[in-house]
């Protein structure tokens, strides 16, 4: 008698919206059995687990957490008891002057953005040994090795992102465990939408693809990456149209 194969398994971080919400959709559309989380866009993660589970007939957990609270990764990951694959998607961006940020602000988004990454992995990778397999994909940006003036913590914690997928590449390899990094260019997203008209067509001005690029590529990607030969690891992959090249 053959065996029902286990279905395959991905937590994506940030899903509610913007590239986590096209990279669930990627994912459902691979037949992934699919955790999502977000931290306070409850409606919208449920209606995106409904509408996902039923177009694809996947199962699909939606569950709010915060990214940046180690108690809290600690109890999303007590319902999660297999894992192929780790998205680590969620971010928050800080415009402004560095010498205007406060300690709590610099602290709250390094959270987020890249102890997040170690307080996903420490739990991740353990679920991942057991099946002597996995991958890991964190999404970072143009401003982790270039940095961006007016951003510097966000700079540095996706500089830290792509130091962490790096090491962690190297420390996982031996156990058939993947792990890469996309660094996004500008993507047509709620993070961006502080941004007038005007300095949207300054930056896309420079641009070399001369446009912005869409969640659904970066999902593209990621698709690319499940399919990805297993030598693969320890990547930053620029996905920007050129532009920090
Ligand atoms: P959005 O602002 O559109 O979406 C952010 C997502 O992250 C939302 O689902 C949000 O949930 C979630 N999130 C934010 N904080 C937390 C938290 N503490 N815990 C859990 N979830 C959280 O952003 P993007 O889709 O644009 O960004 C996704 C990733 O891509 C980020 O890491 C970002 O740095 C990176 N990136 C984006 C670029 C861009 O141009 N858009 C460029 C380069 C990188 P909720 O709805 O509950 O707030």
């Amino acid at each position: 008698m053959q065996q029902t194969p286990t279905p395959k398994t991905a937590l994506v971080t940030g899903a509610s919206r913007g590239i986590g919400r096209a990279i669930a959709e990627a994912l459902a559309a691979e037949g992934y059995r699919l955790y999502l989380t977000c931290k306070t866009s409850e409606k919208e993660l449920t209606q995106l687990s409904h509408r996902l589970s039923e177009n694809f007939h996947v199962e699909c957990t939606p569950i709010l957490a915060d990214m940046g609270d180690a108690k809290a990764v600690e109890q999303l990951f007590s319902q999660i008891d297999d894992l192929t694959l780790l998205v680590n998607n969620a971010g928050i961006s800080h415009i402004g002057l560095l010498h205007q940020m406060s300690v709590q602000e610099w602290q709250r988004l390094m959270n987020v953005n890249l102890n997040a990454l170690f307080y996903t992995c420490r739990l991740a990778v353990p679920l991942m040994l057991q099946r002597h397999a996995g991958k890991i994909i964190n999404i970072s940006s143009v401003w982790g090795s270039c940095g961006a003036s007016m951003e510097v913590a966000y700079s540095a914690s996706k500089g830290g992102v792509n130091a962490f997928t790096k090491a962690l590449a190297k420390e996982l390899a031996p156990s058939n465990i993947q792990v890469n990094a996309i660094a996004c260019g500008l993507i047509d997203t709620d993070m961006n939408r502080h941004f007038s008209e005007e300095e949207m067509e300054m930056l896309q001005s420079e641009i070399p693809a001369d446009r912005i690029g869409q969640p659904s590529e970066v999902a593209e990607m990621v698709r690319s990456l499940l399919h990805a030969p297993s030598y693969l690891t320890g990547q930053v992959i620029g996905l920007d149209g050129g532009w920090q090249m």
